[in-house]
């Protein structure tokens, strides 16, 4: 028997005090969170949700998103965390799909009119019975939407206690919708154990701070199974506060890693590169002083990115590596472990993992590779909700095959290569386009590279480069060109380059290549 919950029951029970969360003006105890946690289960209950049932949730970082996940989990109900950027038809997509019965959604800010695209969407979808409005104040108790309840409606006269249910450690308890590699979003399952064990195993990649007394800055989305893990299941096992921060924005996060003595930061690049880009004046003498972690994931961290954040706030970035698949973490570059961390590498598997090497039919890549990296470990999902044939094409054996290309050293070191589908086939050579990058990166006149293939009539593909200049900068595209023909192999250098404003991207900072291409 296990249930996730029990991360913040057991808080509730050592530290009932304690901070937990620090949300605005918001300072919430263990004991409050997880006191509302139980009202959530108990009317889960009363509406009829039963274990396993699905019980969807759209939510930016607000107190909101703990209370439901751990609500529901209490209930045995399975969560459904849905990006809270979805239009209206893929909201009704990700309903369906998972069969979910009930859904909570944030009508908050005005520029994310969340709450209104996620009730048109409950009303398309007959199975989902229950909508529950999470306003932008606590006690609302009247919805901005028509025929809608709210969140403080809803708990209202709950019981303040409640029996957790009794799931089973392989029981699922989130569905985590990703592409994988290929297709229509898809639903991982990931169980309690998975979710349990990658919290208390990521708990290894932080310092120890005063007393143990981390505060974590939880900004990356909470929906993404990277913010999940690292910034709310590892900051609750750890018995931490977790300062809660809405939306992504350099300036705001300094000045609550100032104001809030923030221990731990995890980010993806684009959000390191924020924080360097910050505009205000920030107290970046107490920031670097209080902050003992920075972690990187999600992409590549860019090398001269990580020395830039080493220069400006006296940390080295720690890089890990996983998957939605994989809880998240998988792979670690650890400073304190016995060979330490290697430059640009995404270092070795975390306790209880296993990786390997393997080719485009699954046998094994002995030595250096490349080749995609598999995994295997108590952090891999049971599968794709309801996709059997999908699953089977990803797992063989317990191991999962990621779609991600990589080399490994003497030492067992992972230094990732690319993603498979990424990769350029140029007159019959490989080209890696994170290579390419991050040659253009080192370009003082560049400040964001990201490239892909193009089709050509007789290389097959083409080498396309798109680059954000710095700010002032008067490259042209011909000067790059040539400067990268110094650099580079004659079949990887980009033969076209076009300059933008900004690249698209994903929630978690991954650029969107396949709208480049
Ligand atoms: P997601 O399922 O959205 O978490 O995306 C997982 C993908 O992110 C992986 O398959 C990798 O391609 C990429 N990724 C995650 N961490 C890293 C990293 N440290 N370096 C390079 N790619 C990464």
């Amino acid at each position: 028997m296990l249930n996730l919950s029990v991360l913040l029951e057991d808080g509730a029970r050592r530290v009932p005090d304690r901070e937990c969360l620090v949300f605005g003006d918001q300072r919430l105890s263990y004991s409050l969170v997880n006191t509302i946690a139980n009202q959530v289960a108990a009317f889960l209950v009363s509406r009829g949700i039963q274990r396993g049932d699905k019980v969807a949730l759209a939510s930016p970082n607000t107190p909101y998103f703990p209370f439901v996940y751990f609500g529901a989990l209490k209930a045995g109900a399975v969560v459904v965390p849905l990006n809270v950027l979805l239009a209206g038809p893929e909201i009704a997509y990700h309903l369906r799909d998972s069969g979910a019965k009930a859904l909570f959604a944030f009508t908050g800010s005005p520029d994310l009119p969340l709450g209104e695209r996620a009730f048109e969407a409950f009303n398309e979808v007959d199975e989902c019975e229950v909508f529950v409005d999470l306003p932008p104040a606590a006690g609302v108790t009247e919805s901005s939407i028509d025929g809608a309840e709210t969140f403080w409606s809803a708990i209202a006269g709950q019981p303040d206690q409640f029996e957790t249910a009794l799931t089973e450690a392989d029981d699922t308890a989130v569905l985590i919708y990703t592409s994988g590699t290929t297709g229509r979003p898809k639903g991982a399952e990931l169980t309690h154990s998975n979710l349990m064990m990658n919290a208390a195993v990521s708990h290894t990649m932080y310092e120890e701070s005063d007393g143990g007394q981390d505060r974590f800055l939880a900004v990356l989305p909470l929906f993404h199974i990277f913010g999940q893990t690292t910034m709310m299941n590892t900051p609750l096992f750890r018995q931490a506060t977790i300062v809660m921060q809405a939306r992504f924005d350099g300036d705001e996060a300094l000045d609550l890693m100032g104001r809030e003595r923030v221990t731990v930061f995890a980010g993806v690049p684009t959000m390191y590169w924020g924080l360097l880009g910050a505009k205000g004046e920030h107290d970046v003498a107490t920031i670097s002083n209080t902050l003992t972690t920075a972690v990187s994931g999600g992409s590549p961290l860019p090398a001269e990115l990580s020395r830039k954040v080493t220069e400006r706030f006296g940390i080295e970035v720690k890089e890990g590596y996983g998957l939605s698949e994989t809880s998240p973490v998988a792979s670690f570059n650890d400073p304190n472990s016995e060979g330490g961390a290697k430059p640009q590498s995404i270092g070795l598997p975390i306790w209880g993992v296993e990786m390997k090497l393997v080719d485009s039919d699954f046998k094994d890549v002995e030595g250096e590779g490349p080749g995609e990296i598999a995994i295997r470990g108590h952090n891999v999902m049971k599968g794709y909700y309801n996709r059997p044939d999908a699953t089977a094409e990803v797992l063989q054996n317990g191991w999962f095959r990621t779609g991600d290309i990589a080399r490994r050293d003497e030492d067992g070191y992972y230094f990732i290569v690319d993603r498979a589908k990424d990769m350029i086939l140029r007159g019959g050579y490989n080209v890696y386009p994170r290579e390419v990058e991050e040659t253009l990166m080192s370009h003082p006149e560049v400040s964001l590279a990201a490239v892909v293939g193009v089709s050509h009539e007789t290389h097959g593909e083409e080498v396309k480069a798109f680059i954000i200049r710095e700010e002032g900068a008067s490259l042209t595209e011909e000067a790059l060109i040539d400067w990268a023909k110094g650099q580079l192999a004659g079949y990887k250098y980009p033969r076209i380059v076009e300059f933008r404003d900004e690249l698209p991207m994903t929630a978690t900072g991954k650029i969107l290549k396949r709208e480049l291409r």
